[in-house]
């Protein structure tokens, strides 16, 4: 007996759902709100910007231009290799992914105390 037979076997012991339950599951996830995540997905603008909209769809949003944001200082040691440069450049890549992930964190949870305290 296969792996796969044997989850088949196992599969027929189990309660199967009815089709009112299932029908009952799909409208209760059609109706439900959008689950909250920390940074919802962007709504790409022109001239690069990216909109972040509210989790809740009150209609506010917030914009962010990553191409506007100046690259920051590269520090290498005088005798460099090329691993200190891809380090360098992977280590300063973080602190702006991070530095750009903590501002729209700090955005929406601005949004959220004054529009959406409690939630
Ligand atoms: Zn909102």
């Amino acid at each position: 007996m296969d792996d796969f037979a044997d989850i088949e076997a196992a599969a027929r012991h189990l309660p199967q759902p009815s089709i009112q339950e299932l029908l009952r599951l799909r409208r209760e996830a059609e109706n439900s709100p959008p689950p909250l995540t920390t940074v919802p997905a962007p709504v790409h603008q022109r001239g690069g910007i990216l909109r972040y909209h509210c989790p809740l769809a009150c209609g506010w949003t917030h914009d962010e231009n990553p191409g506007t944001e100046l690259p920051g200082s590269l520090l290498l040691p005088a005798d460099f290799t090329s691993a200190d440069l891809s380090d360098a450049l992977t280590s300063m890549a973080e602190v702006r992914h991070n530095n750009y992930r903590l501002r729209i964190e700090q955005a929406i949870a601005d949004h959220f105390a004054e529009r959406h305290p409690g939630r």
